[in-house]
């Protein structure tokens, strides 16, 4: 698992050893493309259960409604979608002579959604991707327990408001699903003129259904009287997110209400293929217990993390971790900054041809993690661990290891992927 936040050095690893050992794909292609050929015709935007090519999911019915709708049968040969058009409720603002623009949609989910991102010269560009997606209905793509929510909104002392559970919530249980409320192209910022680029996010939030719902949110500038609330919101509560090929900061408004730790509880995972993203429990959390997620990357010493979420997030770190005994705290960034280190020096031994070493590298990264509770990505280091195995032609231990990491994914309630390590497990039980 890639996260977006947090993990590029991981993501590095597993991609690298994804080319050494091309019998596994665990890390796919995150960000579906919009291949043209296959994309929704503009005029059927609005209601059609069809999806684009890249984009079909197994249980939605391949174009049941355009089909029966008798209005084209023939959707594998239609146009792609006109890009200012399509989904959205209003002619896109425009910052002129940019190219950059606000759409917003007032139906997706129930609540709308805008995008600030430059006008496309392409039909493959990142609008039409979102544009096709707004449009589609989607199944909701987890199932939540049923009954109320386990947590709810509550004022938390010295922070604001966050997010505490109301009942125990169970490792691996994914328990809270949001969807983008607005999407802003990373580079937009750079490429206007500050007032101009202030002006499409006030637009993008106050053409929302209900613009409060964003704009309610958490604030952190220091100068909240010369600070536009639009651009402090987006500033203080954005995920970095990809979609097709670009960086956008996405808000998702009930997940922004979670407060950060440096050893969370729980984290998140955006899917692009349907603007969502969910929050999975990666151990027991316990009833009254406050939800956190890590704003910043897990291998941070608190040196680089505390000064980063004060500048980027106007809060001085009380996290347990960070209120602990200087003793302890110095143990964890001994911990943090040798994980760091670790991954890289895997990588070299991969790229020497050494698995015996990189293999102990790995179990010596695999042991720190454990000690410092970091478990979120305990099966993807188990993955590795096996393919560290493949590659060195050891099926025996790597089929243990692809084990490991199957069991551990259960447990942390990850599915993606999993039938493709279970198909290697199986494959590897016939080579024995
Ligand atoms: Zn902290």
């Amino acid at each position: 698992m890639c996260f977006s936040k947090s993990s590029a050095p991981l993501c590095a690893l597993l991609q690298l050893l994804l080319v050494t050992s091309s019998t596994i794909s665990r890390v796919s292609a995150a960000t579906p493309q919009d291949d043209g050929d296959n994309a929704i015709p503009q005029k059927h935007l609005q209601w059609t259960g069809c999806l684009p090519g890249p984009l079909v999911h197994a249980s939605i019915p391949t174009c049941v409604t355009l089909a029966a709708s008798g209005l084209d049968r023939d959707h594998d040969k239609l146009l792609p979608p006109a890009d200012t058009a399509g989904p959205w409720a209003y002619a896109p603002f425009c910052a002129d002579p940019t190219p950059y623009c606000a759409f917003t949609s007032t139906a997706f989910q129930s609540r709308g959604v805008s995008v600030i991102t430059a006008k496309p010269s392409n039909s493959t560009s990142a609008l039409s991707l979102i544009a096709s997606i707004v449009s589609s209905r989607f199944p909701p793509p987890i199932r939540l327990p049923s009954g109320n929510p386990p947590y709810e909104v509550r004022e938390i002392k010295n922070k604001g408001l966050g997010v505490v559970a109301t009942r125990k919530i169970p490792r691996g249980s994914k328990f809270m699903l949001d969807y983008a409320m607005v999407l802003a192209d990373m580079e937009m910022p750079s490429k206007l003129r500050m007032a101009q680029g202030r002006e499409l996010v006030r637009r993008a939030m106050d053409r929302l259904p209900d613009p409060e719902k964003v704009l309610g949110l958490a604030r952190s500038s220091l100068t909240p009287d010369k600070t536009p609330a639009a651009e402090d919101v987006l500033r203080t509560n954005a995920f970095e997110v990809e979609l097709g090929g670009k960086r956008f900061m996405g808000l998702f408004p009930d997940i922004a209400r979670i407060n950060h730790a440096c050893k969370p509880s729980a984290m998140t995972k955006f899917n692009a293929t349907d603007l969502s993203n969910t929050v999975t429990a990666f151990r027991d959390i316990l009833p009254g217990e406050e939800i956190t997620i890590s704003y910043t990357a897990y291998n941070l010493p608190s040196s680089d993390r505390r000064p980063r979420l004060e500048a980027q997030w106007g809060f001085k770190c009380t996290c347990d971790l960070c209120s602990s005994p200087a003793s302890e705290l110095a143990a964890s960034d001994a911990r943090r900054r040798k994980i760091d280190q670790v991954g890289p020096r895997v990588l070299r031994a991969v790229d020497k041809g050494d698995f015996e070493a990189a293999i102990r590298l790995n179990r010596d990264l695999i042991d720190t993690i454990r000690e410092e509770g970091m478990m979120p990505h305990m099966g993807d280091y188990y993955e590795i661990m096996g393919r560290l195995y493949l590659a060195w032609a050891k099926t025996r231990e790597a089929r243990t290891w692809f084990n490991r990491a199957l069991g551990e994914y259960k447990a942390a309630g990850v599915t993606e992927g999993v039938e493709k390590l279970e198909g290697v497990i199986r494959q590897l039980s016939g080579a024995n």
